[in-house]
């Protein structure tokens, strides 16, 4: 899945990020109890993908998909 995308979805789902170690971003969603971070640029495996939808466990079901 390309981060463009990823990001645009959790942009749209009122999500904000803020920057982290190097490449990383942070992602703190609506309710600001949970947090995810990914790598900025270029394609995010499917490892990554389904860690960010666990992490932001208060977000509605298939919002990345
Ligand atoms: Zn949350």
């Amino acid at each position: 899945m390309k981060y463009r995308d990823v990001r645009k979805a959790l942009l749209a789902q009122g999500c904000q990020s803020k920057p982290g170690k190097g490449d990383h971003e942070k992602w703190y969603c609506p309710c600001g109890q949970h947090i995810a971070v990914v790598t900025r640029g270029g394609t995010l495996s499917a490892g990554v993908v389904g860690d960010t939808i666990k992490k932001l466990a208060c977000l509605p079901k298939g919002w990345l998909t």
